[in-house]
C-alpha cells in the first residue's frame, strides 16, 4: 500500500537535488522515525522527499512514506503505528481532504501523538486561524514560505516532540501493564501457575516476543547452581533438558555453558540483586525469611534492553517479590493446614482440596481407595499412643510398598486413609484383598491389622459436588463393613441411595439454618418401685415441612458424618435449658439430661457456652445432665475425661449412655468422671428374650460396678411389666422406657408430670 518516495521529477519543485541523492532516498530507512507525506502534487511531493533526505533525529534516520490522496494516507495510517509526523496538503481530492484526514487520525484512529504539519498552497481556502482553532494540528505552513531549512527544522522539532510523547506513552502503558500484570499474578496460589503467569507478564512488559525466552529456577538453600530446578520456562527455553539450570545453560549456548551468563547468575545470587547485561536480565528474589528459598528469573530478550525496560522490570520485580513471599507464606500455612505432622503425609483437608481441584476429566481417570483400621481404638487403649503411632507409620510404609504407583496417601481420620490412584494404576480386586490384611513389624514383633477397604471410582460420583466424594466414599466403606465385606466397591447403584441421603442432609442443613422443625421430646426416667419421675431425657425430633418425621437414628449419623453435629448439640443444649426454665416456672422440679457427641464435649466453644448457661443461674446446675455414649466416652478417653470432670465440678451430672455396648470401659471405670451408667436397652430386651442368662449376667455386673464405684444405674428401654419385675429383682431401681412413657413434647410432658 505504501510506497517509498518516488524519484519522479517536476518542474515546479521547490528544491532540486542531484540524481544520486535521489537514488539514496529510495533505500529502506530503518528506525522508529517514519514520516508520511500526503500530497497530490507529485512534483511537490518529490521535492519534499528530497529536502528531507539524510535527515536524522536523535541519531535515528527518518523513513519517508508518501501518499497521493487523503484516502490513501488513511489506509497507510490504519496499517502502521510507527508514523510520527505527517506533512499534509489541505486541498487534494476535495478542498478540505487534508482537514478531513486530521479528523480521522485524531478521532477515528485515536492517535494524538502523531504530529500534523499542514501545508497549503491556497491559504485562502483554509485560513490559519480558523483551522488551528478547529482542528488538532500542530503546524500550519504556507507552501511558499517553506524553505528547505525550515522544513528540516520543522520536521526535526516535531519528531522530537513525537519521541518524547511516545516515551511518555510507553511508560504509561508499561505502568498500566504492570498494574494489570500484578493483578493477574496476585491471584495465583500455586508456585508453578504463579511463575508461568509472571513469565508471561514479564514477557509483555519488556516485549519478549517470538524470539527470546524466560526461565525461572529456584534454589533451595545452598544447592549447587547446576542442580537448581526449573519452576517454569517459556519462549526459547520451553523444553529444558533435566529441568535444571545446568540443562538450561547448555540449551542456551548450544551445549556449552555461557561463561558470562554463569558469572551474572552467580553475581545475582551473591549480591542478592537483579543483574542486567546485554540481552540478559537476571532477576533475583528471595523468600529466605519464610522458607529458605531463592528464585531467579532469567530473561533473554532479542534486543539489548532499553533503560525504560529495565526500570519497568525493576518496578514489576517489586510485585513479583511480594508474590513470591505471599506464596511462601501460603505454602507454609497450607503445610500446617493440609499435612499431618505426626505421619508427615497429607491430611483430610488436603484430600478434599485435591478432589475439588480435579477437573471432571481428571476425576474420570481417578480411583480413590479408602481404608479403615478395624478395632484401632481398642488397640490404642490397650497398647498406648506411642505404639499405635508406630503402627500407623508401619502401615503407611507398607501401603506404599504394596502400591508403588499410588499418587498419594493421606490420613483422613484417626485410623483411616485415602489412597489416590490414576485409573491405570488402580489395585485389582486381589491386590485390594491383600491390602485388607496387613502384617506389620513393630519393634521386631509381628502385628496383624485387619483393614476395611473400599474402592471408589470417582467417575461414578462425578455428578456430586467434590466435597461430598470423601463422605460418600466413607459411607460406602461403612456400608461395606456393616455388610461384613472387608473389601467393597462403590457400586453403580450406590448413588441413588446416597443421593437420597444427600437430599436429607441438605434438608437438615436448611432446618438448622431456619431453626424450624427441630424440637425436643422428653422421656421420663422413673423410680420403678414408686413410679415417681426422677428425671427426663431430652431427645431430638425432626419434623420436615411436609410433616414427615425423621427419626434421630437416621439423621444423627448423617449429621455426624458431615460435621453438623455441633450445631445440633448447641441447639439441643439451648432448648434443654429453656425447657428446664419452663418446668421450673410450672413448679415441676425434675432434672433434664440431653445427649451430646464426643466432638462437642472436647470443643471449647461448646463447653464455654454450657458454662455460661450454668453461670446465668436461670436454672440450678443440678437440673441439667448430659448423656454421652460409652463408645464415644472411650474413643477419646484422655481428652474427654478431663472435660467430664469439669462438668461434674460445674454441678452437671454425667450419664454414660448405652453402657455395655461399646468396648469395655472397665479399663477406666475407676477414674471415669460420670455419675450414672445407663444400661443399654438391648440387655433389657434380652432379659425376656432368647438369652436371658447372658443378659442377666451383664445387668448384674453393671449393678455391681455401680455399687462398687458409686454410679447410679438406669435401665433403658423397659417395655413390659415383666422386664420391670426382673430388673427390680436384679437390684435395679431406676428405669426408662415405653412401659412408663414414650418421649413427649414439652406441653404433653408437663401435663403428664402434673397428672
Ligand atoms: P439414646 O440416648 O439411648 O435414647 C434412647 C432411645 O431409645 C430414644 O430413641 C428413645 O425414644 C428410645 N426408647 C425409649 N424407650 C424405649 C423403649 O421402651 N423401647 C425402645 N425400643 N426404644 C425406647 P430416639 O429418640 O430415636 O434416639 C435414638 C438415639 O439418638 C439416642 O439414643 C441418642 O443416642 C440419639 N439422640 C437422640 N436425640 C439426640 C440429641 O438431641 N442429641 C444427640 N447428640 N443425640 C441424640
Ligand atoms: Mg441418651
Ligand atoms: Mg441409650
Amino acid at each position: 500500500m505504501h510506497r517509498n518516495a518516488s524519484t519522479e521529477h517536476n518542474a515546479e519543485v521547490l528544491f532540486r537535488f542531484a540524481e544520486d541523492e535521489l537514488a539514496n532516498s529510495n533505500e529502506h530507512i530503518s528506525g522508529d522515525c517514519t514520516l508520511l507525506s500526503v500530497e497530490d502534487d507529485k512534483g511537490y511531493q518529490n521535492s519534499l522527499v528530497l529536502a528531507l533526505n539524510g535527515l536524522k533525529v536523535q541519531g535515528k534516520k527518518i523513513n519517508v512514506l508518501t501518499a497521493n490522496s487523503a484516502s490513501e494516507a488513511a489506509s497507510i495510517l490504519a496499517e502502521r503505528d510507527d508514523i510520527g509526523v505527517i506533512l499534509l496538503d489541505v486541498v487534494m481530492e476535495k478542498d478540505d481532504a487534508g482537514l478531513f484526514l486530521v479528523n480521522t487520525v485524531r478521532n477515528i484512529l485515536g492517535n494524538d501523538r502523531i504530529r500534523v504539519i499542514l501545508l497549503t498552497g491556497q491559504p485562502g481556502m483554509a485560513p490559519r486561524k480558523d483551522v488551528m482553532k478547529e482542528y488538532d494540528i500542530d503546524e500550519y505552513w504556507n507552501k511558499v514560505d517553506l524553505t528547505e531549512d525550515k522544513l528540516r527544522t520543522l520536521v526535526t522539532s516535531n519528531f522530537r516532540t513525537y519521541i518524547s510523547l511516545t516515551e511518555l506513552y510507553v511508560a504509561k502503558r508499561g505502568l498500566q501493564m504492570i498494574v494489570d500484570a500484578s493483578r493477574s499474578i496476585t491471584g495465583k496460589q500455586e508456585i508453578n501457575e504463579f511463575t508461568h503467569t509472571v513469565l508471561d507478564e514479564v514477557g509483555k512488559v519488556i516485549g519478549v516476543g517470538q524470539s527470546g525466552g524466560i526461565v525461572c529456577v529456584y534454589r533451595p538453600d545452598n544447592a549447587s547452581l547446576a542442580h537448581c530446578p526449573v519452576v517454569a520456562s517459556s519462549g526459547d527455553f520451553d523444553n529444558i533438558p533435566a529441568n535444571s539450570l545446568a540443562g538450561f545453560l547448555e540449551v542456551d549456548n548450544g551445549g556449552k555453558s555461557n561463561p558470562q551468563l554463569v558469572h551474572t547468575i552467580n553475581r545475582a545470587l551473591e549480591l542478592k540483586e537483579h543483574q542486567f547485561f546485554e540481552g540478559w536480565s537476571v532477576l533475583y528474589f528471595s523468600t529466605a525469611h519464610v522458607d529458605n528459598q531463592h528464585y531467579l528469573i532469567i530473561v533473554r530478550s532479542p534486543l539489548k534492553l532499553e533503560s525504560s525496560h529495565v526500570t519497568l522490570l525493576m518496578v514489576f520485580s517489586e510485585n513479583i517479590a511480594n508474590g513470591f513471599t505471599n506464596l511462601a507464606l501460603l505454602n507454609k500455612l497450607s503445610t500446617l493446614a493440609y499435612f499431618d505432622n505426626t505421619l508427615h503425609i497429607p491430611n483430610r483437608n488436603w484430600v478434599v482440596r485435591e478432589l475439588q481441584n480435579m477437573t471432571s476429566s481428571e476425576r474420570q481417570r481417578s480411583v480413590m481407595v479408602l481404608v479403615d483400621i478395624q478395632n484401632f481404638t481398642e488397640t490404642e487403649i490397650t497398647l498406648g499412643r506411642e505404639y499405635t503411632k508406630s503402627l500407623l507409620e508401619a502401615l503407611v510404609a507398607n501401603l506404599r510398598h504394596q502400591c508403588p504407583l499410588v499418587y498419594s496417601i493421606a490420613l483422613t481420620g484417626d485410623d483411616s486413609f485415602a489412597l489416590l490412584f490414576h485409573k491405570n494404576n488402580r489395585p485389582n480386586p486381589q491386590e485390594l484383598e491383600a491390602l485388607s490384611e496387613q502384617s506389620l513389624n513393630i519393634n521386631g514383633l509381628e502385628h496383624k491389622l485387619m483393614l476395611n477397604v473400599c474402592a471408589v471410582d470417582l467417575a461414578l460420583v462425578d455428578d456430586l459436588s467434590p466435597e461430598q466424594y470423601l463422605t460418600v466414599g466413607e459411607m460406602a466403606l461403612t456400608t461395606g463393613r456393616d455388610r461384613g465385606e472387608q473389601v467393597s466397591f462403590f457400586a453403580a447403584d450406590f448413588p441413588a441411595e446416597i443421593e437420597a441421603r444427600y437430599k436429607l442432609l441438605r434438608q437438615l442443613h436448611q432446618a438448622i439454618a431456619d431453626q424450624v422443625g427441630l424440637e425436643l421430646a422428653f422421656q421420663p426416667k422413673v423410680d420403678m418401685r414408686s413410679g415417681k419421675t426422677t428425671g427426663l431425657e431430652a431427645l431430638i425430633r425432626w419434623k420436615q415441612p411436609d410433616g414427615t418425621m425423621v427419626p434421630p437414628v437416621k439423621f444423627i449419623p448423617l449429621a455426624e458424618a458431615s460435621g453438623l453435629m455441633n450445631k445440633i448439640d448447641a441447639l439441643v443444649m439451648k432448648k434443654t435449658f429453656s425447657a428446664a426454665e419452663e418446668l421450673q416456672r410450672q413448679g415441676v422440679l425434675v432434672p433434664i439430661s440431653f445427649n451430646v457427641t464426643c466432638s462437642d464435649i472436647t470443643n471449647k466453644t461448646f463447653i464455654d457456652s454450657l458454662q455460661q448457661l450454668v453461670d446465668q443461674q436461670l436454672v440450678p446446675a443440678n437440673m441439667i445432665e448430659i448423656e454421652l455414649t460409652e463408645s464415644q466416652a472411650m474413643e477419646d478417653y484422655k481428652e474427654v475425661n478431663p472435660v467430664l470432670e469439669k462438668l461434674l465440678e460445674m454441678g452437671v451430672k454425667v450419664n454414660i449412655d448405652d453402657f455395655g455396648t461399646g468396648y469395655s470401659s472397665l479399663a477406666h471405670i475407676t477414674e471415669l468422671a460420670a455419675t450414672t451408667l445407663k444400661v443399654d436397652q438391648s440387655f433389657v430386651a434380652q432379659l425376656t428374650g432368647s438369652d436371658p442368662a447372658a443378659a442377666t449376667a451383664v445387668c448384674d455386673m453393671v449393678r455391681r460396678l455401680g455399687e462398687r464405684f458409686n454410679f447410679e444405674i438406669i435401665a433403658e428401654g423397659v417395655e413390659t411389666e415383666e422386664q420391670r419385675q426382673l430388673l427390680l429383682e436384679n437390684g435395679y431401681q431406676y428405669g426408662q422406657g415405653y412401659y412408663f412413657a414414650k418421649p413427649m413434647f414439652l406441653d404433653d410432658c408437663i401435663a403428664w408430670l402434673k397428672h
